[in-house]
């Protein structure tokens, strides 16, 4: 029987890398899509003819009953929320209703409506803020820093809850940064691979860059989408950290995607302290032993190749539309 998944997010980065595999799959895909954010379809164009939008929206619960009672899921991933963290600190209320309250709406229409979807939480790794260990694990304390961290620490922790309380099949994962080509470029992976594109094909002669020495833990956001699917596929529900288990720097990411081109990144990079962060002593690494052990998921592709793919896709689409 063709099973069927209802995904909020749809038309973000990670939302729309799960619709595409789900239908490679074989799904039925549903997107949950908030009226103002429709014409915002760039990332799913290319499969909207495959997929079937339900309008509603996080804020408003009677939507999401609704949305939940006509696709009748098998599987609902959460993938919505206001994921930006600077605006979480100007619209603190706004990102709890969306990030956390908008989780409880979705339980709440979850057990009344399709008690036995199996569900996905979008946990971050923001929960663990200032974390007392290094590398996270699935049992590091929460101490989230900022209200976007806060707000997803609520919607884990109910979603938890309601796995205990109803026993539901909740399961929550924590991800930690997954690019892809396509990320915006104010992030700096894709500030880098996208520059050194430019540059190479001559429409741009410099890059300006702020802390070179920070690291993070990056994956592809392909390989995160397929741990998520992954996770609703066992016997049992569980929580798990999403994460490539390594650091790079800046520097690291910077040197890579220059030798992609064959330039030297010295000869264009500057370190410009308009991009430099206050606040960055915190380096977040998750432990991906867990989920590796238990469900057999690592990434798929290195640090090196995914820089590679990031290149590859700037340089080709720079080419065809000019900068
Ligand atoms: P996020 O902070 O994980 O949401 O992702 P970003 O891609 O915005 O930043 C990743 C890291 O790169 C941070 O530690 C920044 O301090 C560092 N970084 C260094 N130069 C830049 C830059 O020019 N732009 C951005 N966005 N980050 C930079």
């Amino acid at each position: 029987m063709t099973k069927k998944a209802l995904i909020t997010g749809l038309t973000g980065q990670d939302g729309s890398y799960l619709g595409e595999l789900l239908l490679t799959k074989g799904y039925q895909v549903f997107g949950l899509v908030r009226r103002s954010s429709s014409s915002n379809l760039e990332r799913i164009n290319h499969f909207s003819g495959d997929i079937q939008i339900l309008s509603g929206d996080l804020l408003d619960q009677s939507s999401l009953m609704d949305a939940i009672t006509e696709a009748q899921p098998d599987e609902i991933y959460n993938l919505a929320s206001q994921s930006y963290v600077p605006l979480s600190w100007t619209q603190p209320a706004l990102t709890a209703e969306y990030t956390a309250l908008g989780v409880s709406r979705l339980l709440e229409s979850i057990r009344r409506c399709k008690p036995d979807a199996r569900f996905y939480q979008a946990s971050s790794s923001e929960v663990f803020g200032q974390p007392d260990e290094s590398p996270q694990t699935e049992r590091t304390a929460f101490r989230p820093r900022n209200p976007y961290g806060v707000a997803k620490t609520y919607a884990h922790w109910m979603t938890v809850n309601y796995r205990q309380k109803y026993n539901l099949y909740n399961c929550c994962g924590i991800t930690y940064t997954h690019e892809s080509p396509r990320r915006g470029t104010e992030f700096v992976f894709r500030k880098i691979t996208h520059a050194a594109a430019q540059i190479k094909l001559g429409l741009a002669n410099e890059l300006k860059l702020g802390n070179l020495d920070a690291r993070r833990d990056w994956c592809y956001a392909k390989d995160a989408v397929y741990a998520m699917w992954l996770m609703l596929q066992q016997e049992q529900p569980d929580d798990y950290i999403i994460a490539s288990g390594e650091t790079h720097s800046v520097r690291e990411l910077v040197e890579c995607a220059f030798n992609c081109v064959g330039l030297n990144w010295q000869d264009y990079v500057s370190v410009d302290p308009a991009f430099y962060r206050s606040d960055e002593s915190v380096q977040l690494v998750g432990s991906i032993n867990k989920i590796k052990t238990e469900l057999g998921w690592q990434p798929q592709y290195s640090f090196e190749q995914l820089v590679e793919v990031m290149v590859d896709y700037d340089l080709k689409k720079i080419s065809k539309n000019g900068a």
